[in-house]
């Protein structure tokens, strides 16, 4: 099948606004066996969109569109569809209705500029906006009906706003794909790796998948910082017997470095496993300045297990909030084990918490030594029996530097917490 994605959006092209949506649909169509073949932006100007369109729709089975569905005078997705195809736009009352009740809820008169989202292209279906006013709409599209060559088209528009677009795909985009689109089983499934690198992880799996491969499997391998995903899918009707069986083998030979699925994050496993176990946990930064306690944060029901964390960047703040003592960072330097242990240990106390973990590193470009260059980290983890302390080198620019030293925390905090 041929897919095509279309994103729509002046803001996108003058690098205002990331095309989170090119991610986002690639990967949610991927998952379904839908892999897009053609993706383009485009500025919010007519002759750019009904080109575009009209392209699309000489080649594509799925056009998706994203944007330019709302009241304002650069949104022209709707009308400019419409004319392509040589629909009428209709007024729909319900969604008229949903809209209005949308702005009653909130207590606010509709803007009388909120109509225009009511018209709908003869004959398309609508997809109801639960968060925002307009809708997305679907069209099947059937191309010389009497010709051999018939062909069926689906031609579906998105809105912008990513919170508006994301449940609307998963709750109503998806299924109806599934049941118009996707003819054939299709199975996906990605392991998450940590501590390994990429060509490391393809070693050691990749011999005793090829009897698999050759029934039909697909293997992709994905880095990112501090993890490697492995994504195992098939087609067809044993899809799902040879997804499984090679989900085996890697879970055989990765193991111990197998740290969630699918769309697990380290985050979301560290507070799966301490609620599953009622244990709490503190934290001491300095290198990776909260992003740990942020990252934990975002996972929803956090506040079960998250004590508390404690930014401790300058010497003082370590001397005085976490009570390091003065003669370990004199004698040591705020780059060392023993500030490690006394932060984490500092940290556990002063929160109460059952597990706690420090970070001090270097993280560049200036500051370091010969025998601590930039890149140097330490890490500690404290429980209740022990506190260990790990030496690492990320030699990595600021951001991905403390990146990739918050993903070795939740790769040794999982471990530590599973054992
Ligand atoms: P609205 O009713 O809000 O106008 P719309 O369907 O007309 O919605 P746009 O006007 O094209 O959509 O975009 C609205 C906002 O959604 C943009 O300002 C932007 O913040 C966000 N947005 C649009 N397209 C993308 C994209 N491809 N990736 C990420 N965000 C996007
Ligand atoms: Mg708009």
């Amino acid at each position: 099948l041929n897919v095509e994605l279309i994103n729509t959006g002046s803001e996108l092209m003058l690098g205002r606004v990331l095309n989170t949506h090119q991610q986002w649909l690639c990967r949610r169509l991927a998952d379904l066996g839908l892999v897009v073949t053609r993706q383009v932006a485009i500025a919010d100007s007519s002759a750019e969109i009904k080109n575009a369109v009209a392209e699309s729709l000489a080649r594509a089975d799925l056009i998706i569109t994203t944007g330019g569905l709302g009241p304002t005078s650069d949104d022209l997705t709707r009308e400019l569809i419409a004319e392509l195809l040589g629909k009428k736009l209709i007024q729909d009352a319900n969604v008229l209705r949903d809209i209005e009740n949308y702005f009653a809820r909130r207590n606010r008169p509709r803007p009388a500029q909120t109509r225009v989202e009511a018209f709908v292209p003869e004959g398309a279906m609508v997809l109801q906006n639960k968060n925002g006013t307009a809708p997305g709409l679907a069209m099947k599209i059937q191309s010389n009906a009497q010709s051999p060559k018939s062909k069926v088209q689906w031609l579906v528009m998105l809105p912008g706003p990513p919170r508006e677009l994301r449940p609307m795909f998963d709750e109503l985009v998806a299924p109806l794909l599934k049941r118009e689109l996707v003819a054939e089983k299709f199975v996906c499934r990605t392991l998450r790796t940590s501590g390994i690198g990429e060509s490391v992880v393809q070693e050691k799996i990749e011999m005793e998948l090829q009897p698999l491969v050759l029934r039909g499997l697909e293997i992709g391998y994905c880095a990112r910082p501090g993890a490697v995903d492995v994504r195992l899918s098939a087609r067809g009707a044993n899809a799902k017997k040879i997804v499984a069986a090679g989900e085996k083998i890697v879970q055989k030979n990765l193991a111990a470095n197998i740290f969630g699925f699918d769309d697990d994050e380290m985050e979301n496993v560290v507070v799966k496993l301490l609620t599953q176990k009622k244990k709490t946990l503190a934290l001491a930064e300095s290198c990776t300045g909260g992003l740990i306690a942020n990252r934990i944060t975002n996972v929803p029901g956090a506040s079960e297990i998250f004590r508390g964390g404690i930014v401790a960047y300058s010497n003082a703040a370590k001397e005085k909030i976490l009570g390091v003592r003065a003669e370990i960072l004199k004698n040591f330097g705020a780059v060392s084990e023993a500030v490690a242990r006394e932060m984490a240990v500092g940290a556990r106390e002063k929160f109460g918490a059952d597990f706690s973990v420090s970070v001090t590193g270097i993280a560049g470009p200036g500051g370091g030594t010969v025998d601590k260059p930039v890149g140097t980290v330490f890490i500690c983890l404290v429980s209740e029996s022990k506190s260990e302390v790990r030496k690492l080198l990320n030699v990595w620019e600021r951001e991905t530097f403390k990146q990739v030293t918050a993903q070795q925390v939740f790769a040794w905090l999982i471990r530590m917490i599973s054992a």
